[in-house]
């Protein structure tokens, strides 16, 4: 087992990370820009090392950097969190090279997931159904391969995540129109201008499979998690099991993708993502890293994913089989943004006052404290609050009453959203699909 570990991230993932690695009895390495001196997960770490001013690409994509710290503090492995490096394959490569472990799947897997289309072809040539589209195309072919596809096609970027880069073409004028606008933030966002065609399915769930694998031939899956609830492709709130698939639905989604990740030989945590209508899966991408969302399935499985994936990094088999994982009970995370709950405006700040819900079945992971200064340089999420209940009625009536005791005083923060969303009866119903929050916030 590693005895020190180098946490390349901030906010509630690196702290999260943090708790995983304390309860193995492995030190851990923070480090962090000169705007986050004063953050929790530099407070709790056993050393620290200030690696940039305030703009990321500076301090927590500063490959450098963060290697140096490394080698200054003499850690033997680095765990990249979720977002910043944490699916860049040159970075994995370069850690490996200088004899530090990368918590995270291979150089190569990382690379043939990373690119969406390759990612696509993968996942096609292990049987599983993607959304009907193109390979990269350029901007002359693209109407004739969108006429193949049938309008209404996604324009979206080959390096592209996080919900950013799309843009939805009717008709072939508003393709050309559209081309070269998605062409010029594909760049400006991933450094990287290729695109790719997909139809664009209607009002589908977004549902996808966390996996683990060793890497020696252990693969399991911990459930599903349905992510429908999106505001601009970017997840709210996510829940498990999803209210939408049988149990016939779920043991195909399972087997398709565990069976991929056994021909892939894949090592690590990872997420495979589809899209979920009239009974059929699509494919949509594969995220080879933890995801934000990961704590759901963590409660239902009482799988730590973030100890599993340091276990496997150590070089250990996962130890256990499908037959050994039972999913009991149902969980909700709510994502809780520093944004108001009604503009979206970001609302960067000092906590005046910060008071956490509990009791049975209660989850709140997060780096805040009061009187702590969220710096405007960063993702706006600030809390996770995940709920864990025996069946999907008892979870939601948790995560109401959770909810109106959590106190986050001096910024505005998407607590009242999320108390709406869970009073919804279509919500209650578990009735909502990807377009469902946009329709919700549109109604006068
Ligand atoms: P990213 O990597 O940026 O997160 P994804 O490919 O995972 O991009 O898509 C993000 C979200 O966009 C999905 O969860 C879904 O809501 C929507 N989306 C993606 N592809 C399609 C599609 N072909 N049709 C309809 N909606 C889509």
């Amino acid at each position: 087992m590693f005895e020190k570990v180098l946490i390349a991230n901030r906010g509630e993932i690196a702290l999260r990370i943090h708790r995983a690695c304390r309860e193995m009895g492995v030190r851990t390495v923070a480090v962090h820009s000169t705007a986050d001196a004063n953050a929790m997960h530099v407070r709790l770490a056993d050393e620290s090392v200030c690696i940039g001013p305030p703009a990321a690409r500076d301090s927590y994509l500063n490959m450098s950097a963060i290697l140096s710290a490394a080698a200054i503090t003499g850690a033997d492995a680095i765990h990249p969190g979720v977002g910043f490096l944490s699916e860049n394959a040159d970075f994995a490569a370069m850690v490996e090279e200088h004899g530090i472990a990368f918590i995270g799947p291979s150089p190569e897997h990382l690379r043939l997931m990373g690119d969406k289309v390759s990612a696509r072809r993968a996942a096609e040539g292990f049987g599983i159904q993607v959304v009907p589209g193109s390979a990269v195309v350029d901007p002359a072919a693209a109407a004739a391969e969108a006429r193949r596809i049938g309008f209404p096609v996604l324009i979206k970027a080959a390096a592209g995540g996080g919900g950013r880069g799309m843009r939805l073409a009717h008709s072939e004028a508003e393709l050309a129109s559209q081309l070269p606008a998605a062409a010029a933030e594909a760049k400006a966002y991933f450094g990287d201008g290729a695109l790719y065609l997909e139809r664009y399915l209607d009002r589908p769930r977004h549902i996808e499979v966390q996996i683990l694998g060793d890497g020696q031939g252990g693969v399991v899956h911990l459930g599903e998690r349905d992510c429908s609830l999106q505001r601009n492709h970017q997840k709210l709130l996510e829940e498990t099991p999803s209210p939408a698939l049988d149990a016939d639905a779920r043991a195909r989604l399972a087997a398709a993708a565990v069976g991929a990740m056994r021909q892939l030989g894949y090592k690590g945590a990872g997420t495979l993502e589809f899209l979920y209508r009239a009974g059929e899966f699509f494919f949509i991408e594969m995220n080879a890293r933890l995801q934000v969302e990961h704590p759901v399935s963590e409660m239902v499985s009482g799988i730590d994913i973030v100890r599993e994936q340091i276990r496997i990094a150590a070089g250990e088999a996962l130890g256990y089989g499908q037959e050994d994982v039972s999913l009991a009970g149902h969980a909700i995370e709510c994502r809780i943004n520093a944004e108001h709950p009604v503009s979206f405006a970001p609302s960067p700040g000092t906590i005046a006052s910060y008071h956490v819900p509990g009791g049975l079945g209660v989850r709140v992971d997060s780096a805040l404290y009061q009187g702590y200064t969220v710096p405007p340089h960063y993702d706006s999420l600030v809390a996770k609050l995940i709920v864990h209940g025996a069946g999907r009625g008892e979870c939601v009536m948790r995560m109401k009453r959770a909810l109106e005791e959590f106190v986050i005083a001096g910024i505005d923060t998407t607590i009242p959203l999320h108390q709406r969303l869970v009073a919804e009866p279509d919500f209650i119903a578990g009735a909502y699909d990807i377009g469902w929050i946009g329709r919700f916030l549109a109604a006068p």
